[in-house]
């Protein structure tokens, strides 16, 4: 516990450092604690902290977690690949999907998200630097299908998030971030005053403050909050 709260007050000294150099208000930066592979228990603990957002990447694992941490008020992110068939385990157990990389799955999460639940935030994956290994819309097909995804009845289109590959240097670091970011502007253009994006979902433990600097609102911290990952 002690370890814990010390990483996080690490963390939360880079991010009130990098919101002073952005000219940014804390509050609007929310720092979503990846929890995959972690123990409920440990998540029980980050969670007494005061942090209140989780992300998760394999449905299963999840799901036991979920039911395992009900009595706590999280919300809880997916952030992992999207196979169809586990659509309606992800639009019925989550209050956010970061990972919507087809319009079809965006489809099947709307069909299957129950009515009386709030809409389901969606975050469009970007595959910001179109490297061919990775998963996420092209950013020239991003924008017709963000109309499509703002259309489908029970999400809500929030944003865009990316993994970019890992650089060393925070200049090299920026220039995905800051692609991301008018790749946004340009879909705002585009869109109804009632449904311009206002979710940028970029930024892990080692790029956070590169992030930040480019208008992040939630970053995604995993390693830098728990410890490392033991590799299975
Ligand atoms: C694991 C993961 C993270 C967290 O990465 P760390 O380097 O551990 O901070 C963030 N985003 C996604 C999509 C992940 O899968």
């Amino acid at each position: 516990m002690d370890d814990l709260i010390t990483k996080i007050a690490a963390i939360e000294s880079r991010i009130g450092a990098v919101t002073v150099t952005a000219k940014r208000t804390r509050k609007d930066i929310t720092l979503l604690a990846v929890s995959k592979t972690r123990s409920p228990q440990r998540i029980q603990q980050v969670a007494e902290t005061g942090i209140k957002s989780f992300g998760e990447n394999y449905v299963q694992e999840a799901l036991e977690k979920i039911s395992a941490l009900q009595h706590l008020d999280i919300d809880w992110h997916f952030i992992g690949p999207i196979q169809s068939n586990k659509t309606r385990q992800i639009s019925e157990n989550f209050a956010w999907v970061h990972s919507v990389d087809r319009v079809k799955i965006a489809k099947r999460l709307s069909e299957q998200r129950p009515l009386n639940m709030e809409p389901l935030n969606i975050c469009m994956q970007i595959n910001i630097d179109n490297e061919p290994t990775k998963s996420g819309f092209s950013p020239e097909q991003a924008a017709a299908a963000a109309l499509e995804i703002v259309a489908l009845p029970n999400l809500k289109l929030r944003g865009l998030m990316a993994i970019p590959a890992a650089q060393v240097s925070i200049e090299a670091q920026r220039i995905p971030f800051a692609k991301l970011r008018l790749l946004q502007d340009s879909i705002n253009r585009s869109l109804d005053n009632s449904e311009k994006l206002d979710t940028l979902s970029m930024g892990m433990s080692a790029d956070l403050e590169a992030a930040i600097l480019e208008q992040a609102t939630i970053i995604r911290v995993g390693t830098d909050i728990f410890g490392p990952r033991d590799n299975k």
